[in-house]
């Protein structure tokens, strides 16, 4: 059994979470919400880990301020991306419906 994880996963959905609600996101479902953050992590290089304490070690070694930037201005990106191409059923071609 493989046990590898990508410690940008948990970070990324932490700054998700923490901007959700003030991202230009016109709909604010959950499969929205998972989309821009599936695409957002595509953006963002991986950094592999393998051991539980490896998601600590690489928070505590690169999440400073400037990872939180470049991780905002991805989630930025994603989120233009999935606003031009909405994959979930609140949007019509009026608009959103949410
Ligand atoms: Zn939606």
């Amino acid at each position: 059994m493989m046990l590898v994880k990508n410690a940008m996963e948990p970070l990324v959905a932490e700054v998700l979470n923490d901007n959700w609600q003030l991202i230009n996101m016109p709909c604010k479902c959950e499969q929205c919400k998972n989309d821009v953050f599936a695409l957002a992590l595509n953006l963002i290089p991986p950094r592999y880990v393998s051991k539980a304490n490896g998601y600590a070690y690489v928070k505590a070694q690169y999440f400073d301020k400037q990872m939180h930037a470049n991780i905002l201005v991805k989630i930025g990106e994603a989120t233009r991306k999935v606003s031009e191409q909405p994959q979930c059923d609140n949007y019509t071609k009026e608009g959103v419906n949410a």
